[in-house]
Parts: structure tokens; sequence; C-alpha cells
């Protein structure tokens, strides 16, 4: 998707066709103004932030999940967990 795509679907917030040229992820970028949030990214950033900067619809947990033990994906939007 393309800014001008993003715009006309009046999205705030759109996957770019390049790579940031600061960053170099294919990261969220704003409709308006263009701003990166991989530029964001910090190393001690929780990994499900992370996820919803790149619009990954998974990431992976730091601590293992409570219920079944097991350091497996968990869903972005309701931390559900691929292990259970
Ligand atoms: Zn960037
Ligand atoms: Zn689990």
């Amino acid at each position: 998707m393309n800014r001008t795509q993003a715009r006309d679907a009046g999205v705030r917030w759109y996957i770019p066709d390049t790579v940031c040229r600061l960053c170099g992820l294919y990261a969220l970028r704003r409709t308006h103004g263009g701003k990166c949030r991989g530029c964001d990214i910090t190393p001690n950033m929780d990994p499900r932030e992370v996820a919803v900067i790149m619009g990954a619809p998974w990431y992976f947990p730091l601590n293992a999940c409570t219920s079944c033990g097991k350091k497996a994906l968990r869903l972005v939007k309701t931390g559900k967990c691929l292990g259970c």
C-alpha cells in the first residue's frame, strides 16, 4: 500500500512499500506526515508493541505462558497463546 491509497482508504497508519531510510524497517507509517513508527522501536520495548508497529498479527513473548508453560507465539490483538 502506498500513502495515497492509505489516505483514500481513510486509515491513519499504513505499511509502506519501501523500507524506512532511517531504521530500515517495513514498519507502520503515518498517512499524514509520513512519520515512521519503526524509528520508535528500542531494544527494551515489549515484543507485542514491536509487533503492533510492524503490523504483524503474532509476536513472540518474553515470558512463558502462565497456562501452558510454553514460550509460544501469541496473537497481538488478544494476547491469545498458540501453545494452549
Ligand atoms: Zn523508521
Ligand atoms: Zn499458553
